[in-house]
């Protein structure tokens, strides 16, 4: 069985600044970022479909202390998106010691960058972002 939507696909649209989730062909749920099956009913039955945002922060956390590839402090933001799925990523543009519980409810828009991991290449990681609308 193929997948609509693999990896490397999904990393390369990010590069072009398109969001690629899917849609699934029994419930209708979106699902982003891309998983094997619909997260609203665990179909199969999925096409690709384009997520623009916004979204809305619902929580988000400061890491400092970070995997390899990344560099602490940094926010860690779970945004639901107007499209319906929630997803992970960065937030990008606020000062990780002065973020404070008013992020909470504000409006991001997306946006992704290349991640350096050490055993990937910088073309094949992004990093999903978010900035305050
Ligand atoms: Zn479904």
């Amino acid at each position: 069985m193929t997948h609509p939507l693999i990896l490397k696909d999904h990393v390369e649209s990010l590069g072009q600044g398109r969001f690629t989730g899917l849609v699934c062909g029994d419930c209708g749920a979106k699902t982003f970022p891309a998983r094997s099956v619909c997260a609203g009913c665990g179909s199969r039955r999925l096409q690709t479909t384009e997520i623009k945002g916004p979204g809305i922060i619902r929580t988000f956390t400061v890491i400092r202390v970070a995997p390899a590839g990344f560099k602490p402090p940094y926010i860690v933001a779970l945004v639901e998106l107007s499209e319906g799925p929630w997803a992970m990523g960065n937030l990008d543009g606020v000062d990780p010691d002065r973020a404070g519980l008013d992020l909470i409810g504000r409006p991001v828009t997306l946006g992704s960058r290349p991640l350096s991991l050490p055993t990937y290449g910088a073309d094949q990681c992004r990093v999903l972002t978010f900035s305050l609308s």
